[in-house]
Order: C-alpha cells, then structure tokens, then sequence
C-alpha cells in the first residue's frame, strides 16, 4: 500500500472547505486528514472532522472550544482553539493544505501553509489580491507549490503553457455577470442580500456571492490572476459568458486560444489540484453540450458595475491600493449582508476608502496587515454616512 497523503483544510466548514472533504470522503483510503479549522461553526467542524477521522479539530474563536470539546468526546480527534491554534495547524506540514478561509483573515494561514513548502491549493483569493508578490515570493523560497483553485485561475492553469510563457498574448477570464447582469442601476439599489446571493450558476459562500452580484469578484480575480500568471497587467482581459461553461481562456501570440470547459462545480477545480499533477474520478456531471445548445458572451458594463473599474484601477496602482480595495470591500459587503447598507453602496464605500487611504506599498506581511486594518477603519467610518 502506497502512503496516505496528509492534508489539511483550513476552512474547512465552508463552501469550498465542505466540496474538499467532500472529494476526500470519497477517497478515504487515499488521505489521512490532519487537520480542519473552521472560525465559528463548532457543529459542523467536530462532524467534518469525525467523518474524516481528522487528527485535531481547531475553532478559530476560542470561546467555543470547551463546545467543541463536547462534541468530539469519544473520540481520538484533538480539540483546540483560538487564532494561533489555526497557525500551527497550518504549519504542522500537510502533503496538502487546502486555503479555503473567507478573506484577509485567511492570510496568516495561508502564508503559515506556504511557509511549510509543500502543496497549497488556494481558494482565498483575497490573501493573494492584498499581499500579491510577497505572498509568491514566500511560496518561491520555500519551494511551496501554488496551486489555483477558483475556477478562472484553475482553468488558465490548465491552459497555459508555463515553458513557454512568450507564447502567451492574453488571459481572458470568463464570469458569469451574476444575478444582477441584466438589472439597471436604479433596479439594483433596492436589492436584498437574499436577491445578491442567488447565483444563476454556482453554489458559494455568501461574501464571493455577493461580491459575483458586484463583480468586485471579477475585480479580485484579475489582480488574483496577475500575480499567478507573468502577464502585464494590460494582458488580462474579462468577458460575461452567462452560461459558465467556458470558465477562462489563454490566448496565444499564434492567434490560438485554448479553454477549460466543465460544469460549474466547485469539486472538478478542487480535483486537479487534489490529484496533481494526475487526474482523479469526481461524481460531478458531464458537460453535456448539445444540451447547453449555445454560449453567449458579452462585454462587462463598467458603468454598471464601478467595483469592476475599481478593481481594473486598484491592479494598475499597485502598492497598497489592492489590499485596501479588499479591506473596504470585505467591510461594505458585511454591512450589505446585515442589512445595514444599499448594494450601490458596496463600491461607492469601497471608492471612497480607497481615495482616502494612502500608505507606502506594502514590504512585509505585517505591513499588508496595518494596511488592511487602517483600511477597515477608514471603510467602517465612511459606511457610516451609508447607514439606513
Ligand atoms: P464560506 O463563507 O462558505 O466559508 C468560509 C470558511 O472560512 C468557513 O470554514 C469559516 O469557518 C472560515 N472562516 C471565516 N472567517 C474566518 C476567520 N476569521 N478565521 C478563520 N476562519 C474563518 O466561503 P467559501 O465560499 O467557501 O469561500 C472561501 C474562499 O474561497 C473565499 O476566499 C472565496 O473567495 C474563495 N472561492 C470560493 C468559491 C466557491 O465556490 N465558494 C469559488 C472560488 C473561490
Ligand atoms: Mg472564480
């Protein structure tokens, strides 16, 4: 029998986290989980990890680790607690980290697992958009590998020829326009969070829902896709392809263009990063073509949708202007999703903080950190005067 490969999933009771295990319940003989983290759900991690046979179990807020403690009683499974519990869980050297926290939160982690210099597949884009090259650079000097794992930027990694980059002209990232893609501004200012996080084709968490509503997603997997590609800026383009079949393209200098296709299911991007650099076996449906019958494609009204221009704007500033777009942005979308601020008001806050902020590039991770703290100040002190 070969050896298990050992994994860990930070994140582990989310969207992403929950199609993870998912694909690793289906191969149990083939991993041995070391940890799960989850921040708040103590219910579903001590399940997760009790399903998985996970080694320890930790729960970012400490104050429930004496519940989390009850709900694995009986079993081997170790509990534990707080912020530095999911650092060293994240440095205990997996074959295999899965980095699937919701935003900036998710940074340490992910820099924790890259630190290790194994295999890190990353969904937490927002990581990446606010510490960019520091962030490649780390994963560069342990000799971590970096594996994409939203659909866009596993699709262009399936396409790009990484020997020979010259031979690339352009990135084209492919998004659905979300649920609002059709709605005029004036329809979109009395959105609900529930109307936001419909999404016509994925299932996700709630802050990348309504981030796809704003296309502050698109926005954030440009600058993702910048520091995983050596492309300029100016190489990377985004087109609305309603139907999300097509789910990114390269084109090369020959006028060649090559796509990934599949149904739009968190779990085929999840398995080539899990098997690679093979291919594994996943239950997701087959792309069934003549079905779909046509794929349409638009270009995106940045009019519409200004957190997409901001975004464009944020990647050729550089410096700081990505990780505070971010910040804003995390900050705005809390306030949508309690209620507590219009949908328009997501970019217009995110606009103004980023006017207002103007630290020094960032050189250090804790720096991208200052930054993300100062700009979720000044964001929470402009949402005030959005408050209904
Ligand atoms: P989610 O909200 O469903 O899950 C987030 C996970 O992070 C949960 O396990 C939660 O417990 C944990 N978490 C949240 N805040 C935390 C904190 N402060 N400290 C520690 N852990 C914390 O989110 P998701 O939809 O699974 O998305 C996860 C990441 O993957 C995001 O960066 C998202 O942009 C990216 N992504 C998601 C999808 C998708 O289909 N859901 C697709 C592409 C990329
Ligand atoms: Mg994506």
């Amino acid at each position: 029998m070969t050896e298990r490969r050992t994994i860990t999933i930070l994140g582990a009771t989310g969207s992403v986290g929950g199609s993870t295990l998912d694909l690793i319940e289906r191969n149990a003989a083939d991993y041995q989980v070391l940890a799960l983290t989850a921040h708040r759900d103590v219910d579903g991690l001590a399940a997760a990890a009790r399903r998985v046979g996970a080694e320890r179990a930790v729960i970012g807020d400490e104050s429930l680790l004496p519940g989390l403690r009850a709900a694995l009683q009986g079993t081997a499974i170790r509990a534990e607690g707080g912020e530095d519990a999911i650092l060293d869980a994240a440095a205990a050297g997996a074959d295999w980290t899965m980095a699937a926290i919701v935003g900036c939160a998710g940074l340490r982690p992910t820099m924790a697992a890259l630190r290790g210099g194994r295999t890190v597949a990353l969904a937490n884009k927002e990581s990446l958009v606010s510490a960019g090259a520091l962030m490649t650079d780390a994963a560069q000097a342990s000799g971590a590998t970096l594996l994409p794992v939203d659909s866009e930027h596993n699709a262009i990694f399936q396409c790009f020829d990484a020997d020979r980059p010259a031979g690339v002209r352009r990135i084209i990232l492919t998004a659905s326009g979300g649920p609002f893609r059709t709605r005029s501004r004036d329809e979109m200012r009395s959105m609900t969070p529930a109307q936001a996080v419909a999404h016509p084709n994925w299932s996700m968490g709630a802050k990348i829902s309504v981030d796809s509503a704003t296309l502050m997603n698109k926005g954030l997997e440009l600058i993702e896709a910048y520091h995983l590609f050596p492309l300029d800026a100016e190489g990377f383009d985004v087109v609305i392809h309603p139907q999300s079949v097509i789910h990114s393209l390269v084109e090369y200098v020959d006028g060649s263009v090559l796509a990934q296709l599949g149904a739009p299911d968190m779990r085929i991007p999840i398995a080539y990063a899990l098997a690679w650099p093979r291919r594994m076996e996943t239950p997701c449906e087959r792309l069934d073509l003549v079905r779909i019958g046509s794929l349409g494609f638009e270009a995106p009204d940045l009019e519409r949708f200004p957190a997409l221009a901001l975004a464009k704007a944020a990647l050729r500033e550089g410096g700081a202007a990505p990780a505070i777009l971010n910040a804003a942005n995390e900050i705005a979308v809390a306030a949508f999703l309690e209620g507590s601020i219009g949908f328009l008001d997501i970019a217009s806050i995110s606009a103004e903080t980023l006017r207002c902020c103007t630290p020094q590039p960032p050189a250090s991770i804790e720096e991208v950190l200052d930054i993300d703290r100062e700009a979720r100040a000044v964001a929470a002190g402009v949402k005030r005067r959005y408050l209904r």
